[in-house]
């Protein structure tokens, strides 16, 4: 049996990844892709940047060379679940 071998720089790890998409709808304002999300991958440590365009909602993380926007744009989820479950509960 020959065995191809490609000469492959990086070893392809991303087979469930359906869209990169960089903009989310808003959570405050409910616009549609309004939010958008700037990976600072320079930055150290690395991080995940988001804005909405409309209402001015805004929130960073720290992210990892893997993380993808829509990675940052769950971690806000999350966050503001945490809010709003801590004002909930009384
Ligand atoms: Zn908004």
């Amino acid at each position: 049996m020959g065995k191809r071998k490609k000469s492959s720089k990086k070893p392809v790890t991303k087979a469930i990844v359906p869209r990169l998409d960089t903009t989310f709808d808003c959570p405050f304002c409910h616009q549609l892709k309004s939010v958008s999300v700037t990976m600072q991958r320079s930055s150290v440590p690395m991080r995940g940047v988001l804005s909405c365009v409309t209402c001015g909602a805004r929130y960073q993380c720290e992210i990892h060379a893997l993380s993808e926007p829509v990675d940052v744009f769950s971690e806000w989820m999350d966050a503001i679940e945490e809010v709003n479950t801590v004002r909930e509960e009384r």
